[in-house]
């Protein structure tokens, strides 16, 4: 059935993500653990207005401290996380940290919204905005300080259903921004359905985008795309200054980067320049 090919070829087999390969099976068994026992982190990542430097928001990353194998990046895990069910426990450990855990500068001003990635699976499940409405009420956040992140293959494997629950969502308050774009070979027959409030770049584009006149062109019909919607336009994997200025001179809005800052444990984020003084 088409939309399930469609939605399945960006994972060209890997037998990391093979649902009978032992070492995934014991990797699963092990982040069910660390979901109890508090080996996950949250690392948050400054999102600045290009035209003030300002920060507008912060995005969390998921970052799991194996005892063993040390640190494992969440492009090793998320994807068998979702294949085995473990996405919701994961995703409930992210919304109540994040919301916990950024509560005082939300509520301050300090930080304007909190962007969480949210798996494609999440947004099949008509019960997800409920289970979102029920963090924000324990968290006493408004739902507009809550942004959530979606790739376009929420889009291609259940259009109608995505589109459903994003609407949810958005009618609660909740922004909206979709991740990685460009990157999902979808039409962009969805975006006009739907309630979204900002387009995210693709790194893939901006990390060489001053030096490839192809990326160059992407990332410039973006902005104008999205502008023409009346979203705003973030890029992310901003890396040097070349690209930033370049991306101002494009009139980029907002722009996430290690030129900008790495994303930074809890601890550190508190403390980044602009955070206390609530600037934007
Ligand atoms: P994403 O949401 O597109 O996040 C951007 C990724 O780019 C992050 O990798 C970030 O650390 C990295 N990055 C940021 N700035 C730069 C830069 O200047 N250069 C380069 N080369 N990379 C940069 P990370 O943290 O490894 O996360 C990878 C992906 O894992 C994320 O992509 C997101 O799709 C997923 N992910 C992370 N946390 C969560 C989560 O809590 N839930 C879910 N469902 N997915 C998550
Ligand atoms: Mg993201
Ligand atoms: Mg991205
Ligand atoms: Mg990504």
């Amino acid at each position: 059935y088409h939309a399930r090919e469609t939605g399945a070829n960006y994972s060209l087999y890997d037998p990391t993500h093979d649902p009978h390969n032992p070492r995934r099976l014991a990797l699963m068994a092990e982040l069910r653990q660390a979901i109890e026992n508090d080996q996950l982190q949250l690392h948050y990542q400054p999102k600045i207005a290009l035209a003030t430097g300002g920060m507008i928001g912060a995005e969390a990353l998921l970052r799991w401290q194996h005892p063993k194998t040390g640190m494992i990046p969440p492009d090793q895990f998320i994807r068998s996380a979702e294949n085995t069910g473990l996405i919701k426990p994961l995703t409930d450990w992210v919304l109540g940290t994040g919301l916990r855990q950024c509560s005082e500068a939300l509520a301050s001003g300090a930080l304007r919204h909190l962007a969480i990635n949210i798996s494609a699976r999440s947004l099949h499940d008509l019960r997800f905005p409920n289970l979102v409405g029920k963090f924000l009420k324990a968290s006493g956040i408004a739902p507009e300080k809550l942004m959530l992140e979606v790739t376009e293959s929420a889009f291609m494997v259940d259009l109608q259903r995505t589109v459903e629950t994003l609407a949810v969502l958005s009618h609660m308050g909740i922004l909206i921004s979709i991740d990685d774009f460009g990157t999902g070979f979808s039409s962009l027959n969805y975006i006009k359905k739907l309630p979204v409030n900002e387009i995210k770049i693709d790194k893939s584009f901006v990390s060489d985008m001053t030096s490839n006149e192809n990326d160059l062109s992407i990332v410039r019909s973006i902005i104008e795309l999205g502008h023409n919607l009346g979203l705003k336009v973030v890029a992310e994997g901003v890396e040097n200054k070349a690209t930033l200025d370049s991306l101002a001179a494009l009139g980029c809005d907002y722009c996430q980067g290690y030129y900008i800052s790495r994303p930074l444990p809890h601890e550190r984020f508190k403390d980044w320049p602009g955070h206390a003084s609530g600037k934007t």
